[in-house]
């Protein structure tokens, strides 16, 4: 039997094409950097790209983040990386109970100071900050890839000032500046940082989904009220709320995502935080330009 089990052991190892002791050893040097979500995960893929980093995603594509169920293993992941980052939310608030072992936990909440929910990375502004933070982090645990990593951040931070900058003047060219969403509303950071004012079917990520008579009346007044052309539904929903507004005002469904997570599909072609949000800003500029009157 134990001879059995060694041809077996043997054989898996000859197709696996290097032994258990060589790949324990190339992991043991590897930087290893988990990501509980997709915001962060896709922030230290930019900044780590081009070094030879292990970055795992804790939550996968597809799965709502808030009540993701927390495995055992995932208490382990805490410790055996060598830079955890989470948001640092109620959701997340396990991982402060996870024994330090002396790697670098960083928390997006306490990253950004003045922030309003914990959707923090909703705003490009916070976006930055948190970005520039990952990057000094990871310049001070690996040194030997500084000069790679500053580059990269560099580069990334750029991008997400164009981001910022094309938002801000879309909200100063906009007569309108409310957004309606016919939803859940995890966007307060991005709405406050925009000066947009902003009504929703639910507040924050509340579990609700049936709209009350007296919320749709409300949405529908407001739309009427403010001459509003569109109005937005996020990722992963059913669009129920939505739809009986839009019959009601005429008004178009924009998607707005708002990057808890990507589905399968989306990760695997390539989405990132960038590519998401300038998807983002091409609606908000449907929803707010549509109606000027001096274009
Ligand atoms: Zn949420």
């Amino acid at each position: 039997m134990k001879r059995i089990l060694l041809l077996i052991l043997a054989t898996l190892l000859l197709f696996s094409g290097c032994t258990l002791s060589e790949k324990e050893e190339k992991n043991n040097d590897k930087l290893t950097i988990t990501a509980t979500i997709f915001p962060q995960y896709d922030f230290l893929r930019s900044i780590t790209e081009g070094a030879d980093v292990e970055l795992n995603l804790l939550v996968p594509p597809g799965k709502e983040i808030h009540g993701f169920e927390t495995a055992l293993s995932d208490v382990s992941a805490v410790s055996n990386c060598d830079l955890f980052v989470y948001v640092g939310s109620q959701d997340d608030a396990w991982v402060k109970d996870v024994p330090e072992s002396g790697n670098k936990r960083l928390a997006l909440c306490e990253i950004v100071t003045d922030y309003k929910d914990e959707h923090v990375w909703t705003s490009p502004k916070n976006a930055i900050v948190i970005v520039q933070k990952l990057c000094d982090n990871l310049c001070e645990i690996d040194p030997s890839n500084k000069e790679l990593y500053k580059n990269n951040t560099e580069k990334y931070i750029e991008q997400l000032k164009n981001l910022d900058t094309e938002i801000e003047s879309t909200v100063n060219k906009s007569e309108n500046k409310t957004i309606i969403f016919a939803e859940r509303f995890p966007l307060l950071n991005f709405a406050e940082d925009y000066k947009l004012n902003y009504y929703s079917a639910f507040e924050g990520c509340s579990t609700e989904t049936e709209a009350g008579i007296k919320t749709i009346n409300f949405l529908t007044e407001k739309i009427k009220e403010e001459n509003i052309p569109a109005i937005f539904i996020i990722e992963f929903s059913d669009g129920v709320v939505a739809e009986r507004i839009s019959k009601e005002t005429k008004t178009d469904i924009l998607l707005f995502h708002s990057c808890h997570n990507v589905t399968q599909e989306e990760f695997e072609s390539g989405e990132t935080y960038i590519s998401l949000m300038t998807k983002n800003l091409e609606n908000l500029k449907t929803a707010l330009l549509k109606n000027n009157t001096g274009d």
